[in-house]
């Protein structure tokens, strides 16, 4: 087992959200102008195919590339856990059933692990609580750390970063019951028992 793992960040573009969001659009306009409900129905169907075997097409190309950069550098992936997806509706957030209902997230993992077992590569799940508002630096969990939708600011060390990464980040230091170290751009992963004082951990 190393005690200092390195990650890599970097995001993947896609369009996922504007192509359901474009069918949605479709589907309310065949519901309005289509008076006739076996032809509704039949569009209805036609299009709700298109829509999935353009979504899932997207989801396998990402997957891919996500698999593909993983190869290059023989690294595994960490991915947040399934399990609070698995519980139905009541307790699920505001916040995750619109992530659900925007992005097709459960056959997305499907894919990915796929992608990644093919390969040979691993993919550690690890709980993702609170993982937006906790400094992946000193650990600190503060709702105002999250400043915004982008922005993360660590009210006590003041590590300031790209929230989304910031997520990732603690996904990342999950995997292996560590904090995260940035030095010269790199990031680390330190175990908990080979900590040294916060001061130390980030310079860009
Ligand atoms: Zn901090």
């Amino acid at each position: 087992m190393y005690d200092r793992w390195e990650a890599k960040l970097f995001s993947i573009k896609h369009d996922i959200k504007r192509i359901r969001t474009n069918y949605m659009r479709i589907r309310k306009s065949i519901q309005k102008k289509v008076k006739n409900k076996n032809l509704q129905n039949k569009l209805l169907t036609k299009y709700g195919f298109r829509e999935r075997k353009r979504v899932e097409d997207k989801l396998k190309k990402v997957s891919t590339i996500l698999a593909e950069i993983a190869k290059e550098y023989n690294a595994d992936l960490v991915r947040e856990s399934l399990r609070d997806l698995k519980l139905n509706g009541k307790k699920k957030s505001k916040q995750l059933n619109y992530r659900l209902s925007s992005f097709p997230y459960r056959k997305f993992i499907t894919y990915i692990d796929y992608k990644f077992y093919e390969r040979g590569l691993n993919v550690v799940e690890v709980n993702a609580k609170k993982s937006s508002i906790t400094c992946p630096i000193c650990g600190c969990v503060d709702k105002g750390n999250r400043v915004d939708k982008e922005t993360f600011s660590c009210r006590r060390c003041g590590f300031a970063f790209n929230a989304q990464y910031v997520a990732c980040l603690n996904l990342f230091s999950r995997s292996n019951d560590g904090v995260v170290a940035i030095r010269s751009g790199r990031i680390y992963l330190i175990h908990r028992s080979t900590v040294r004082p916060p001061k130390w951990w980030w310079s860009m």
